[in-house]
């Protein structure tokens, strides 16, 4: 393991501060073997994303989204949450960080330990499923067992509504409950800790900019460059789970 510089300056910012909070990108997930979706060669560079009013109105489509969905349900499903989730998991447990907003659609924080209304997931999350209509519940592993028999989109059981992956897709509006919870978490930050996001996504990537207008001071942890590198206070470009490990003492 080699020792990262800045570490020691993260340590002490994370010391002074009273309430922290995370903003975590898809760059904490790649450790844990989930692709980036966004990044070149991505699959989203590769296949044409399906908007959510053609999910509405094409049964195709609905049978496409889930083929794509099912496809990658072995690399969800055995995903675990990475040294950086765990480095994250013990902020929020010592109190130093109050929620992590994410970008993610894993469910990674929450499954490092997090409790659930501590993560505000700005894109959904791909791990279950909801009813379009009546907001039942659905686990993937049945709804998938039973596409390989029959092949048809999944509807559902009680109300014959469409079900879907409690994510946010292409055309479909943010979720205002999120949206706003994350301005107010952002706004009551003295910290903000960026964690593998290049920043780029709106309105997501508002919410650093805005911390930092606010007087936050801001943090960005990534392997490449962001949009916002110059306005940060402190910049690291390395792994997420050396820097937040050696930073707070996790493994
Ligand atoms: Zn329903």
């Amino acid at each position: 393991m080699h020792t990262v510089p800045g570490i020691a300056d993260l340590a002490e910012l994370i010391r002074m501060s009273r309430r922290g909070v995370v903003f975590s990108g898809a760059g904490i997930s790649t450790e844990s073997g989930i692709p980036d979706f966004r990044s070149p060669g991505g699959i989203w560079t590769q296949m044409a994303p399906i908007y959510f009013d053609d999910f509405l109105a094409s049964d195709a489509a609905r049978r496409e989204t889930w083929r794509r969905r099912f496809a990658m349900e072995d690399q969800f499903a055995n995903a675990e949450p990475n040294r950086g989730h765990r480095a994250v998991e013990a902020l929020v447990r010592r109190g130093k960080v109050s929620a992590v907003i994410t970008q993610n659609i894993d469910g990674l924080h929450q499954a490092s330990g997090i409790p659930p209304e501590k993560v505000i997931e700005l894109h959904g999350n791909t791990t279950y499923a909801t009813c379009l209509d009546c907001g039942a519940r659905y686990e993937i592993a049945p709804l998938r067992a039973a596409f390989e028999v029959d092949g048809k989109a999944p509807r559902c059981t009680r109300c014959r509504g469409f079900v879907k992956t409690a994510t946010v897709s292409f055309g479909q509006g943010m979720p205002e409950a999120a949206m706003r919870r994350a301005q107010e978490e952002t706004l009551a930050a003295d910290l903000f800790i960026v964690l593998g996001s290049s920043l780029v996504v709106y309105p997501a990537a508002g919410f650093p900019e805005l911390a930092k207008r606010n007087g936050a001071t801001l943090v960005i942890v990534n392997r490449e460059e962001t949009g916002l590198d110059r306005f940060a206070d402190l910049v690291l470009h390395d792994g997420i789970g050396d820097v937040m490990g050696g930073a707070i003492g996790v493994n």
